[in-house]
């Protein structure tokens, strides 16, 4: 390091603290990058790499962005995945002796960041940490910075269940144990990028300090280490008082049904498959919410379904009432309208952020809340007239903002123009001062003119000179020698003090000095009386936004038409006429037809279901398990009845072509999938498989689909959806006594297929794939070899094929015939093309009977 100049020595120093950050370094009017940071930002963020002398031979790299301007390329850094330690001078330059002493004042992280700029209004922005001191367990920890949200559980060692439950978080960082880290690293599969950072838990006292003892005495070893993991981390790079995160929310993951990473993905919960986008989700259907925090309330439900009856009826019962009473619901919705994003607001009360404005966006809120609770308690739900009962206003802390901030502040605080007058005395006399000041400099300037002839002499302000008289180069021989003071040339003007102004001056500048200076100090008084407040307001931001969700849930309820199921803690699962709710959503102009579903302990828990491609196999099965999400999250369902027992785990196995992971085959994602079913499925969960075995040759995929199909009928019990293109399994009926058939009916006229969409008992006869494939414009040569083909096959299939019926349920042989082969056909054409053919032709024919 020899050589360095010493402001280098101070940057190599302080880069050491944040080795794995890109380091801000102020200097005067910019944040300044050197060495690799330099090179490396100036190609993030496209901007131009520099060299600056330092003491050595060779030029250092540098690059830089200006101060105003850095939160735009921070926000763009964290963003890509990185962080960014901002370092600042922390004493005056003018006092300082040699370097400028300077510190690190904050880290922003992808899991961190506070700026609005950088955070989506309708999600949660999770930080996870991870954390275990023994094999027994693993303590998880999940928080919004943002909001001061945190929740906390543990688990038992197994990483699969770590990872599903971190992914409920779509966490954007992870902090924890190396050793955690590094096994998650090998084996995780996240939903978004994550930045997987290894700490140190903070120190005992220190954790103390954050939280109230009697909270951190509740927790077990492993949470405990989580918290103390996270707390750390965020002292470390928020470095301030997150007097926001006060409150551990601890749970048992068995309070919520668990869905592993892909069911949520496959069921579309909260983002498509196809361009992740929420347009076209569950949630997007269920999100009428007219709030933020409402909109991320709504998708936490969605992540975490209940397993508790009373709990979900309590829910029903709110939505219920607001479903009955348009009136409530509609006045409610109105006045959820103008309520800001509270929870995100505190945040930055806590933070040290918040601006004038935002104690105005506070102070409006809080000021709707009477209002919106009257119609809370009118609307006739208990549930909402205990959610609102005694509810604390904080009435007295938006008076509290009206004395103080005027009702058009400007975004900064540190000019002044926000303090209201008649708040302070001494800022209202100042104030005084400063308007006199200046109605004097405009009568200076009227007697200027006059005394010299110049019409256009005129007062102007600059932050170099000061109050100063500008005389046009034209106008100067009218100066009079002697009280002129000539301060500055310009091209064709001359700016000149006199005693007289300069005096002024300083009166004028002082008072605005002295204002500005104490309207912060006002400003801060109030943040910080606030600040020891944030609890009353988080508890109405809980509220408010409990209130948006159920009325959210009621509005979609009522417009589509769902009604309250009844839900059991019995094993049989009841739905009368269900329906797909965001398939019915987005079709226009052609009715979504309903299907029945009746999954009993004593009669047919499984339904293995067959019928040819597009016929509606996938759609239905997924209705099912999202009426019962559905159902279990306190939302009406979209059916004619339904009797919703408790499922505590939804399993899907639904083909998709991006299944492609880490270089595995869909064969081998589906086997891994259908291993951990086995694995952890109960009697109470709900497994929906779809074209089970597809992903290998003929035989062995129905051999293995059999032996799947048999193991859940006798070890799991549980209901189960499982659709199939081997049209050989339906033998299984009969050996199977939970298994029944049933089939996606088409009704056949000619050479036409229609499909009926109707779930009807029995097996498919033939599955059409050529059909399909003529619908989807393959040329007529192929459909007709195709269809000569199939006789051939068929009739040597039915030679060979014998008892294949004969063959034992239970270790049954791969089957020994040759199958008919299937296309596997994507069919691409829309449903309501083929779904209108019903309706072309009249008297169509009855449905084709298996
Ligand atoms: P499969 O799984 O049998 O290949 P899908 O479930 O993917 O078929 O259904 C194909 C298309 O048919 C869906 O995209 C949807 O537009 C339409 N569809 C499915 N079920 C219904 C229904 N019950 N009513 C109306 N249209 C439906």
């Amino acid at each position: 390091m020899a050589g360095y100049t010493p402001m280098i020595l101070q940057y190599l120093a302080i880069k050491e603290q944040a080795k794995d950050a890109f380091l801000f370094f102020r200097l005067g009017d910019f944040y300044e990058m050197f060495f690799d940071d330099a090179i490396n930002a100036s190609r993030e963020l496209e901007i131009t790499l520099t060299g600056r002398e330092g003491g050595v031979s060779e030029k250092i790299p540098m690059c830089g962005v200006p101060y105003h301007s850095a939160e735009n390329y921070i926000a763009r850094l964290v963003e890509k995945g990185f962080k960014v330690a901002v370092c600042e001078q922390v004493e005056d330059p003018s006092a300082a002796k040699g370097v400028v002493r300077r510190e690190i004042v904050r880290v922003i992280t992808p899991g961190t960041v506070m700026e609005a700029k950088s955070l989506e209004g309708k999600s949660n922005n999770f930080i996870v940490s991870v954390g275990s001191i023994s094999t027994a367990a693993i303590g998880m920890a999940a928080c919004d910075l943002s909001t001061g949200e945190l929740y906390v559980t543990s688990l038992v060692f197994n990483l699969d269940t770590l990872i599903d439950e971190i992914n409920v978080y779509q966490p954007a960082e992870i902090v924890g144990d190396e050793s955690l880290l590094t096994q998650l690293r090998e084996q995780a599969v996240w939903n978004r990028p994550v930045l997987l950072t290894a700490r140190e838990p903070m120190a005992e006292d220190k954790l103390r300090q954050q939280f109230e003892a009697a909270q951190l005495e509740e927790l077990n070893d492993a949470r405990y280490r989580a918290v103390s993991l996270l707390t750390g981390y965020l002292e470390e790079t928020q470095k301030r008082s997150l007097g926001h995160v006060r409150t551990i929310r601890t749970y048992e993951p068995n309070q919520y049904m668990i869905l592993d990473h892909y069911t949520r993905r496959n069921l579309e919960l909260t983002e498509t498959v196809r361009d992740r986008s929420k347009k076209g989700s569950l949630l997007w259907l269920l999100d009428r919410t007219q709030t933020s925090m409402g909109a991320r309330l709504l998708r936490r439900w969605i992540d975490k379904p209940l397993l508790n009856r009373s709990k979900i009826e309590e829910r029903y019962e709110a939505v219920d009432a607001l479903y009955r009473n348009l009136i409530a619901r509609d006045d409610i919705r109105a006045e959820l309208n103008h309520i800001y994003d509270l929870e995100r607001l505190v945040g930055r009360v806590a933070f040290g952020s918040a601006n004038g404005r935002d104690m105005n966006a506070l102070k409006s809120s809080i000021r709707r809340t009477p209002q919106l609770v009257e119609l809370a308690r009118q609307a006739g739900s208990e549930r909402l007239r205990l959610l609102v009962d005694g509810l604390d206003d904080c009435s007295d802390l938006a008076e509290m903002i009206e004395t103080v901030i005027v009702d058009e502040p400007p975004v900064s605080i540190r000019e002044g123009g926000l303090i209201r007058a008649g708040y302070d005395d001494y800022l209202d006399q100042l104030r005084e001062a400063s308007t006199n000041g200046k109605k004097w400099l405009a009568e200076l300037e009227r007697q200027e003119r006059e005394a010299t002839g110049i019409k256009t002499i005129k007062i102007g302000f600059n932050k170099v000179f000061g109050y100063y008289l500008e005389v046009s180069k034209g106008s100067l021989s009218l100066l009079p020698e002697g009280r002129y003071e000539r301060k500055q040339t310009l091209a064709n003007a001359e700016r000149f003090v006199t005693q007289e102004l300069k005096e002024k001056e300083r009166l004028i500048l002082e008072a605005e000095d002295k204002m500005v200076d104490l309207e912060y100090a006002r400003f801060l008084e109030l943040r910080d009386h606030l600040a020891l407040q944030l609890h009353r307001l988080q508890r109405l931001a809980e509220v408010v936004s409990e209130l948006d969700v159920y009325q959210s849930l009621a509005t979609v309820s009522a417009e589509r038409r769902f009604v309250r199921p009844v839900i059991t803690d019995q094993y049989n699962l009841v739905i009368e006429e269900g329906r797909h709710p965001v398939v019915e959503a987005v079709m226009e102009g052609v009715p979504f037809i309903s299907n029945a579903t009746s999954l009993r302990r004593e009669e047919q828990s499984m339904l293995l279901i067959t019928g040819p491609n597009m016929a509606g196999k996938s759609t239905y099965m997924r209705q099912v398990a999202l009426i019962c999400i559905m159902a279990q999250i306190g939302c009406f369902v979209p059916a004619k009845a339904a009797e919703i027992p408790m499922i505590d785990r939804i399993f899907t196995r639904i083909g998709a072509a991006d299944d492609l992971i880490g270089g595995q085959s869909t064969f081998m994602v589906e086997m891994k999938d259908i291993q951990i079913m086995t694995e952890k499925a109960t009697a109470s969960s709900l497994v929906i498989i779809d074209e089970l075995g597809r992903g290998t040759s003929t035989s062995e995929g129905m051999a293995i689909a059999q032996a799947v199909i048999e193991f859940v009928h006798h070890h799991i019990g549980c209901k189960a959806l499982v659709s199939t293109h081997f049209h050989e399994l339906s033998h299984l009926e009969t050996t199977l006594p939970k298994l029944a058939n049933a089939c996606m009916a088409v009704s056949e006229s000619g050479d036409h297929v229609t499909f009926l969409r109707k779930l009807i008992p029995g097996a498919a006869s033939t599955s059409y794939g050529i059909y399909c494939a003529r619908l989807a414009g393959l040329p007529d040569s192929i459909i007709d070899r195709s269809y000569v083909l199939l006789e051939h096959l068929e009739a040597d299939a039915s030679e060979k094929q014998g008892s294949v019926h004969d063959i034992p349920a239970v270790h049954a042989p791969a089957p020994s015939y040759i199958p008919v082969p299937e296309p596997e056909l994507v069919f691409k054409e829309t449903a309501a093309a083929v779904q209108l053919s019903i309706f072309d032709e009249p008297g169509a024919p009855a449905i084709a009977q298996p």
